[in-house]
């Protein structure tokens, strides 16, 4: 591609040729819906009828799952994830309930729309100086965010948590806990994050307190063999790695499990250590000594 940070259209070009080049076999369109263990293997259950398999990698992502935080009255905004283009978004100002990554893309994405911007958050994680973007503001996002700050179109608010939504004569009312509000004229965008991807496959997973799948040494389900996890909800003893380039370090591990159980060939996986996307000893996640 030639470029850091393509936009949607060409990485998914990016995808296409890479799944020619590999001979991956890929099927568009198919919404997995459920699975069952049978004999050795699953059936998936799909909207296209049954496959067979004899292992399954869940890669759902959490995009596709948006959170409204528990907010009262979400019904009345409308989640980052809805929105298509921010251009379209109704209003000259328009509030932006989270401040973390999808909160930030709307504000900047807002203002890049020529509308102004107003974050509500509950801490300041642009201001948090935790070096694991897990937890803090991406250096990339704080690298556009800086400008947008400076042109004037984004006022950031921290230490305001959003309990409610309320509909009034001139829009709608957004309340915090602390019993400040702000009138919103039209529907604020909910940047509250994602709940779990593994929606139809919740069964065979268990889930710590956090909400968050246990997984093996392996990222393989604790309920089911065979089953594994791949992507941001992947997390072992509070270290989460829910970036890209974090949770992409994992992918060997759940290759190399595999290919053991089918008694192939492993020696192509020494590449991925050689160059460090190879993450089996979880010792450097530690905070002070995380190398991402
Ligand atoms: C605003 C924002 C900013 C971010 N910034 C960064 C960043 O700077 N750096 C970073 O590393 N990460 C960032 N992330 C997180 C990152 O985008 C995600 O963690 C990453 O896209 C997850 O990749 P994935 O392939 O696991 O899942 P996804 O990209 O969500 O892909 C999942 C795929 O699975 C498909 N799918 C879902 N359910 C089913 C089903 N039941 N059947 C069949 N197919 C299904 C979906 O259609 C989709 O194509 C950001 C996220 C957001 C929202």
């Amino acid at each position: 591609m030639k470029r850091e940070h393509p936009d949607g259209g060409r990485y998914a070009q990016y995808l296409e040729q890479a799944a020619l080049a590999f001979g991956l076999n890929v099927a568009c369109g198919i919404e997995v819906l459920g699975l069952e263990p049978q004999g050795e293997g699953f059936v998936l259950r799909t909207d296209r009828g049954e496959i067979g398999a004899d292992f399954v990698i869940w890669a759902c992502g959490q995009f596709g799952t948006p959170s409204d935080g528990g907010l009262i009255g979400a019904e009345l905004a409308r989640h980052y994830a809805a929105v298509g283009r921010w251009q379209d978004v109704p209003g000259d100002e328009v509030f932006v309930i989270g401040g973390y990554e999808s909160g930030i893309d709307a504000a900047i994405g807002l203002a890049r729309a020529g509308k102004r911007a107003t974050v509500l958050e509950r801490g300041a994680p642009w201001q948090d100086g935790d070096k694991d973007p897990s937890r803090a503001l991406s250096p990339f996002t704080r690298q556009r965010l800086a400008p947008a700050l400076k042109g004037g179109a984004i006022t950031l608010v921290e230490g305001a948590e959003a309990i409610a939504l309320e509909a009034e004569p001139g829009g709608i009312r957004i309340l915090a806990g602390d019993g400040r509000s702000w009138l919103s004229a039209h529907a604020p965008i909910l940047a509250t994050g994602f709940a779990s991807g593994t929606g139809p496959v919740s069964d065979w997973f268990d889930y710590n307190e956090s909400g968050l799948p246990l997984l093996t040494p392996q990222d393989e389900s604790t309920e089911l063999p065979g089953l594994f996890l791949v992507g941001p909800e992947v997390s072992h003893n509070g270290h989460l790695f829910c970036f890209i380039y974090k949770f992409r370090q994992r992918f060997a591990v759940v290759a190399r499990a595999i290919a053991g159980r089918l008694g192939a060939e492993t020696a192509a996986l020494e590449a991925y250590r050689a160059n460090n996307m190879y993450l089996d000893d979880l010792a450097c996640c530690d905070a002070d000594q995380c190398l991402c």
